[in-house]
């Protein structure tokens, strides 16, 4: 938006003494307030228009992305599939206006939710049950793990304090264990991505409180020794954590429960359809197996995130049993897709079957000097999010790409494209990828400095 009158920052667009409404002299008593409580002087705000306010905010919202402006490759953390059934329910009166305590006669209906939706949960993972309660999906992993440490603790075995999580794991896995006060111990990934199971035995002793796993790996890749693993864990006394914050790969193949996992979280807020940027709303249920539910902690007083587990709930019934179960193969089919369509021109480290994403290693041709975060910016300028990027940390260009499930082909094929264009400018013409993006409102940002030194007042006001 290059409109001069709603480019700006509000605060620029200010005249002393414009208002946006005016209402009439009030006819009741004013009260006084304690002076303690009163403004010294005025705030300064903006003074405009409404229109002015309105087209300011209504303009700068349009340059946000999201999944509803186009695609978003974003592996691992993306935003699968969010129908706008969900919204609406989750947006209805009667849900949205409850309070948690009003009388329990009154709440019948919610109550139900969300015990269908501890069911079906289950049911899909193969745990026992599920408690609705953390709000996100590392709150999750920290349930899960209290819950396990609450388990060793019951049997008098307070020895143990390790963790163990692979090298590719998300970085919420080893964060985690730390918060909770356990010991985080890295099991390292072979050539091909998936765990060293010699590594892992090498670490393997009777102070292992649990191994945190995702299945499939952050590189997309199955872990095929899945049964070895968990049974070398569980033969010294440790228990399985899952952590099912992407289970779309899953659904409708395997489950967790049944690879022998004793403690699963997952992110309704990814897998079950609520839109979460900028870091919420969410919910991380937590699902154990026979036996562990007497562990599950009042992390919070109420039933969680209630609407966001009415939107899972939403979508889960919508979708139905049978239509769940093509979630998997189709997240997988559309990401091979993309990596058979890319990998002659993106550097594919390993060529392995792999699920549901994928990880390039940047440009094949890396004597360009076009780094995979100039590929990111340029995709911006064709209208596609970017990929995550540099992550996992195992290859210097990563590139984790997740189309999801629910893209059209013909979505898939313009990403294909696009990709393709971009590493034939790396070729013929770098300077325009590395100058990218050129079609923004704002090209190149300095997230370092911005994460640094973040100015959080307006400049003008700054002392
Ligand atoms: C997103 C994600 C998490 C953390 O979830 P939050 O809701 O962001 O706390 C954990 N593990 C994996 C694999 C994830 O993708």
């Amino acid at each position: 938006m290059n409109n001069k009158l709603y480019g700006h920052l509000i605060f620029e667009l200010s005249h002393p003494g414009r208002q946006g409404y005016s209402l009439p002299k009030s006819e009741f008593p004013q009260h006084d307030l304690p002076k303690g409580s009163l403004r010294e002087k005025q705030a300064d705000l903006p003074e405009c228009d409404e229109l002015t306010v309105v087209r300011h905010y209504t303009n700068h919202s349009g340059n946000n992305f999201g999944v509803d402006n186009g695609c978003y490759p974003l592996g691992s953390c993306t935003m699968k599939y969010n129908p706008k059934i969900n919204d609406e329910i989750a947006a209805s009166a009667a849900f949205q206006n409850l309070h948690p305590l009003q009388p329990e006669s009154t709440t019948q209906g919610a109550e139900e939710a969300v015990c269908t939706l501890r069911k079906v949960l289950a049911s899909i993972t193969g745990m026992a049950d599920f408690t609705l309660k953390p709000c996100a999906g590392a709150h999750g992993e920290l349930t899960g793990l209290m819950i396990i440490k609450a388990y060793h603790e019951s049997r008098g075995d307070s020895k143990r304090v390790k963790v163990i999580v692979p090298d590719s794991a998300h970085g919420t896995n080893p964060a985690s264990a730390a918060v909770c006060g356990l010991e985080v111990v890295e099991v390292k990934s072979k050539q091909d991505g998936t765990v060293d199971i010699d590594d892992l035995r090498s670490k393997l002793d009777d102070n292992v409180a649990a191994m945190m796993m995702t299945n499939p790996n952050t590189l997309g890749l199955f872990e095929h020794d899945i049964e070895d693993i968990v049974k070398m864990v569980h033969d010294r006394g440790g228990l399985m954590y899952y952590d099912g914050a992407n289970l779309n790969p899953l659904l409708g193949v395997c489950r967790p429960g049944d690879m022998g996992f004793d403690v699963v979280h997952l992110n309704l807020h990814k897998t079950f359809s609520t839109p979460h940027g900028g870091g919420g709303p969410g919910s991380g249920p937590v699902g154990v197996r026979e036996g562990l539910q007497e562990f599950f902690p009042m992390v919070n007083p109420y039933h969680g995130n209630f609407l966001v587990e009415l939107r899972a709930l939403t979508y889960i019934l919508t979708l139905g049993k049978e239509n769940i179960k093509q979630v998997g193969p189709l997240a997988t089919l559309n990401a091979t897709y993309i990596k058979s369509r890319l990998k002659d021109v993106y550097d594919l480290p390993i060529e392995a079957l792999s699920k549901h994403e994928f990880v390039f290693d940047g440009l094949r041709d890396k004597s360009t000097g076009v780094t995979t975060m100039d590929v990111a910016k340029r995709l911006l300028d064709f209208g596609f999010h970017a990929p995550t990027i540099y992550f996992p940390l195992l290859f210097h260009e990563a590139m984790m790409i997740e189309p999801t499930e629910n893209e059209s082909l013909e979505t898939l094929d313009s990403f294909v494209d696009v990709m393709r264009r971009i590493a034939k400018e790396a070729a013929e013409q770098p300077e325009i990828v590395k100058g990218a993006p050129q079609h923004t409102p704002i090209s190149r940002v300095d997230d370092v400095m911005a994460a640094r030194n973040p100015i959080l007042i307006f400049p003008e006001n700054a002392q």
